[in-house]
Formats: structure tokens, C-alpha cells, sequence
């Protein structure tokens, strides 16, 4: 017999004792980038108006995404391809399946990343319209916007995004493997993204997206928001005609204007159903 809430406690435990040095990292990284290189006049990142929230979700979000990943992996495995057995069900994704698991691992990794990419652009498109933008509203209500400001999410948002794309890919075969290089500098790259820094990579801007590029998206309407839909590769904004990255400016106003967005976690994760 398995007794659930204690695994969920040693799961918690598990994912806090992975956050927390990555974390010790990262706030390293860009306490340092962010002193020489800052995009905005601003206070360092550890006196942002909401930092408590910001942390709230920091933690919170990685243990919702494992919960959330398992779960659609057992599902998916048992409404697309029958399988219900545990060991059938282990073995199906242990080192992917069929003509993509065949592939270099360092192949299947960069498969996953475009695929994946391409995906989340569309979806995050739809999450700006119609009756999703009420969960994506979350993620554009940071004010302050800094590195730590990239895990607030709606756990919604966060379903019906990153982790049913993930799992959508895993399903077709790629190896869950590679999530040993495409985890960290997925962690690392959404925390480059959101971090005040004036980089635009240069040349490079058409090729990965950087702070400059996501906290152009991250501005109000008026100051050219709805544009840079892409996670990690532009090429998907210059396709589809949504990249903006004015010569010789910076972005400088974040959060929409919604007086209505409670400013800690607890009313953030119940806003949208108030609405
Ligand atoms: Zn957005
Ligand atoms: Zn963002």
C-alpha cells in the first residue's frame, strides 16, 4: 500500500533540496550581471515590490509542475496508447520509443527545444486572448520585473503550457534523457529572459530570445506589449510577424494596469476565477 501524503511530503522535500542551490546560483548570476548591465534604473532585484511573491511561486511552481507532469504522463499513456500497467508504464517512457528515440540524444534535445518552442508560441498567443488571458494576467503582473519574477505562474497557465507540451513530446517518443541539458537551461534561460539587464545579444537577437526581447513583451499595449510571443527562438515572432526590438531603445514600463490583481500569491492563484 503507498501511502500518498507522505510521498507528496518526500517529493516536496526533494524539490526544495534541487531549488534552493540552483536558486543560490542564479541570484549570484544576476546580482553581478545585473550591477554592471542593468536595463532599467532600479533597485537590486532583493528590494522588488513583491519579492515575497515571487518566491512563494518560485518554490511553488516546481513542485506543481512534477505533479502536474506525472500526471499527464500516466494519463496520456493510458488514453493514447492503453497502457495502465506500472512497469509497462516505466519502461514506455524509461529511454523514449520509436523512430525519435533512435536519434543522438543531442538531436532529440534540440528537436524538443523547437518543437516544444514552436508550440508554447501558439499557446501563449492564445493565453493573450479571449477567456485565457485572465491565468496569463499573473505572469504579466510583475511591475518589478527580474529574474525571480519568472516562475509566476498560473498553475493553469502552467497545464495547459510548458508541461502539456512536455509531455506531448514525450508521448511521441523523445527521451525524457534530455531533460538533463534542456531542464537547466530551460531554468536558466527563463531566468536570463526576465532579468533587468540591457543585453540584446546583438546579431544574435534573431536567434535567442533575451532580456531585452521577453521585457519588450512584458511592456503595456502602448509601449509595444503583444509582441515577442516566443519563449527561447524569435525566428517563431519574425515568422508569424510579431518580433519588436526598437533600434536604440529600451522597454521600461511592466505589469498591465489591472487594480483589481491582489499583489500575493494566495489571490493570485484565486483571481482568475473571480473573474
Ligand atoms: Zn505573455
Ligand atoms: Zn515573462
Amino acid at each position: 500500500m503507498s501511502n500518498l501524503p507522505m510521498e507528496v511530503l518526500v517529493m516536496l522535500g526533494q524539490t526544495i533540496e534541487k531549488v534552493v542551490p540552483v536558486t543560490i546560483v542564479l541570484a549570484l548570476v544576476f546580482t553581478v550581471l545585473t550591477h554592471f548591465w542593468a536595463c532599467n534604473s532600479a533597485a537590486p532585484w532583493w528590494r522588488k515590490r513583491e519579492l515575497v511573491t515571487d518566491i512563494a511561486y518560485w518554490f511553488f511552481v516546481p513542485v506543481f509542475a512534477r505533479v502536474f507532469r506525472i500526471g499527464l504522463m500516466v494519463l496520456g499513456a493510458g488514453v493514447v496508447f492503453n497502457i495502465h500497467d506500472a512497469d509497462e508504464l516505466i519502461a514506455f517512457y524509461d529511454n523514449g520509443h520509436g523512430p525519435l528515440a533512435e536519434l543522438p540524444l543531442w538531436l532529440q534535445a534540440m528537436l524538443f527545444l523547437l518543437a516544444s518552442d514552436f508550440m508554447l508560441y501558439w499557446l501563449h498567443r492564445m493565453f493573450h486572448g479571449g477567456g485565457f488571458w485572465k491565468y496569463h494576467a499573473v505572469h504579466h503582473s510583475s511591475e518589478d520585473l527580474e529574474w525571480i519574477s519568472a516562475a509566476r505562474f498560473h498553475p493553469v497557465n502552467l497545464l495547459i503550457g510548458t508541461i502539456s507540451v512536455d509531455v506531448i513530446l514525450l508521448m511521441a517518443g523523445i527521451s525524457p534523457n534530455i531533460m538533463l541539458w534542456v531542464g537547466p537551461f530551460t531554468t536558466f534561460h527563463s531566468a536570463f529572459v526576465h532579468a533587468n539587464l540591457n543585453w540584446t545579444l546583438g546579431p544574435f537577437r534573431y536567434v535567442l530570445a533575451t532580456p531585452v526581447f521577453h521585457r519588450w513583451h512584458h511592456t503595456g499595449l502602448e509601449e509595444g506589449g503583444n509582441t515577442n510571443f516566443a519563449g527561447t527562438f524569435p525566428l517563431w515572432d519574425i515568422l508569424f510577424g510579431t518580433f519588436r526590438m526598437p533600434d536604440g531603445r529600451l522597454p521600461e514600463n511592466y505589469g498591465k494596469d489591472d487594480a483589481a490583481m491582489p499583489r500575493e500569491i494566495g489571490g493570485q492563484l484565486a483571481y482568475p476565477f473571480r473573474q
